[in-house]
């Protein structure tokens, strides 16, 4: 049976909560320390906002209270309050000063806390912070605004998420300017007083009016360059040389269709569920997640679904459900390793999905596939909810089960992965055959989708297809870039899944595509 989702008043739950809210608290402030270099007074500052953070004596009545029923932000408000009370009255002018700090350090966790649940960022902000988690990141309207981060890579996902819906994102801006970066913009809504230039990772703060109409020429300039790209959206994407490509879309939600019309796309070739996972109330029941394929599938008004199971861990933890204190998230309990360990929330996903499946062409794709026994394993619980329904009487469909090719063991024995299709994951396959964290950054040059290795890998993946008569797609970001698609059509790849931001391009991408010249 499946045991009850936990509450919002759940102390256990809670309590995760606010250790989660604490730590991301502590390595904000512990990244804000690395850039104030000699800035001692500063540095002073957040050295005693750190160890206050990582004193327990501080923190202790906030989780006692959590025991006895209460929400982690009130239970920390509170302890807080006593806390800075004291400091405020403090004979020692020394306590008295830093009382300010603590009241800041009370309002971080208490942000900390809320970006994983609600949206604090203003309509169309301009966010400047030291990175940006993807709840918070999805709870946010931003349109005319945008994200410039002092951490952060292009490969993360919220970059990601970002490329996907269009937003201006810029990441690891220069330390230096970090440096002349008033304290009171980080963490704050800067639109009005700054551009952002996502094209050249440039953040003008205060632009003079010579910058405002350079840029206001630029904006104009992408204009015109997207509106030629998007007279390729009506047609059919097919190479110089006469080759059919068949293009998808990658979304994490029936909110990232809309302003898409199913005509421009061959269906959806990935739907990333986790961001369903997102969710103050408990993990969601058979029916919200049958609700939210359900909408996605009757978008696609009879072009083929795939939605991947649930893919937490790594850079997209949810908390009480991926493991807490894993020295290396990407290499730990993610993906279908973890669905495998928690049948009991797997059966729920894989129920809801085969339902959707009889409403239309719905595969089902795995992520983060390691070993063909974990493939058995999933096939075989998908088994049984099929069974389970079956006696119930509900409808379902019959939908193939693949998987994602994006750990290098499985794609350098593909052969030994008897999956229905195949996607290759080129962000989390290009991290794991480089070693470059795909939330790293700086590493870009090395971490490239289109070297040698991660080539050759594709290209295997996609002749074991050809000949084991299985399909094999793209779904990583790789296949947006203009740049990258042609090697990735050298490999031998002819479908490809791409942001809904990226189909125009990709598709003028590949009219251009003529093989010889490539190989
Ligand atoms: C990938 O790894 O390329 C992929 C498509 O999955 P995600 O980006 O969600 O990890
Ligand atoms: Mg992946």
């Amino acid at each position: 049976a499946t045991p009850p989702a936990p509450g919002p008043g759940d102390p256990a739950r809670e309590r995760a909560r606010l250790e989660t809210a604490i730590a991301a608290a502590g390595a904000a402030l512990c990244a804000l320390l690395a850039r104030l270099g000699a800035d001692e007074e500063a540095a002073g500052i957040v050295e005693f906002q750190v160890a206050m953070l990582e004193d327990e004596a501080l923190s202790a009545p906030a989780y006692r209270a959590i025991e006895a029923g209460a929400e982690a932000a009130a239970a920390w408000r509170a302890a807080m309050d006593r806390a800075l009370a004291d400091y405020e009255t403090a004979e020692d002018s020394y306590f008295r000063a830093r009382a300010a700090d603590l009241a800041d350090l009370r309002e971080r966790v208490c942000r900390a806390l809320a970006g994983a649940d609600t949206g604090s960022i203003p309509p169309g902000a301009v966010f400047l912070g030291e990175d940006l988690p993807p709840s918070r990141f999805l709870e946010t309207d931003w349109q005319g605004g945008g994200v410039a981060l002092f951490a952060g890579s292009a490969n993360s996902h919220v970059a990601m998420l970002a490329r996907s819906r269009g937003v201006p994102m810029v990441i690891a801006l220069d330390a230096a300017a970090a440096n002349l970066v008033d304290a009171d913009l980080v963490d704050a809504d800067l639109s009005g007083d700054a551009i952002l230039d996502g094209e050249a990772g440039v953040l003008v703060l205060n632009p003079s009016r010579e910058e405002r109409v350079l840029y206001e020429a630029k904006r104009r300039e992408l204009r015109a360059a997207d509106a030629r790209a998007r007279r390729h959206l009506d047609k059919p994407a097919v190479t110089k040389t006469g080759e059919a490509v068949t293009v998808l879309i990658n979304v994490a939600g029936p909110e990232d269709l809309s302003g898409v019309d199913p005509k421009h796309c061959d269906g959806i070739g990935l739907v990333r569920t986790e961001f369903l996972f997102y969710r103050t109330d408990g993990l969601p029941d058979e029916a919200a997640q049958y609700a939210f394929y359900r909408d996605i599938v009757a978008w696609a008004g009879g072009k083929p679904v795939t939605l991947r199971t649930l893919d937490a861990g790594g850079d997209k933890p949810i908390p009480g459900v991926t493991p807490r204190g894993e020295s290396n998230p990407f290499l730990g309990v993610r993906g279908l390793r973890l669905s495998l360990r928690r049948p009991e929330v797997f059966k729920v996903q894989l129920r809801a999905m085969l339902r959707a499946a009889a409403l239309g062409p719905v595969k089902i794709m795995l992520p983060m596939v390691t070993a063909p026994a974990e493939l058995a394993a999933a096939r075989a619980l998908l088994a049984e909810a099929r069974g389970e329904l079956v006696r119930d009487g509900v409808d379902i469909g019959e939908p193939a089960l693949g998987m994602m090719v994006e750990v290098p063991s499985a794609a350098i024995a593909i052969d030994e992965f008897d999956a229905d299709f195949y996607s290759i994951g080129s962000n989390d396959l290009v991290q794991y055959v480089t070693a470059c964290g795909r939330d790293v950054g700086g590493l870009g040059d090395l971490a490239r989708p289109d070297g040698t290795a991660v080539l050759r890998l594709i290209a295997a993946v996609v002749r074991h297809g050809r000949e084991s008569g299985r399909e094999v797609s793209l779904c990583g970001d790789a296949a947006g870039e203009p740049a990258v698609l042609p090697r990735l059509l050298d490999a031998g790849l002819r479908v490809v899944s791409v942001a809904p931001a990226s189909l125009a391009r990709t598709k003028a991408a590949i009219a251009l595509y003529d093989g010889a010249e490539h190989g």
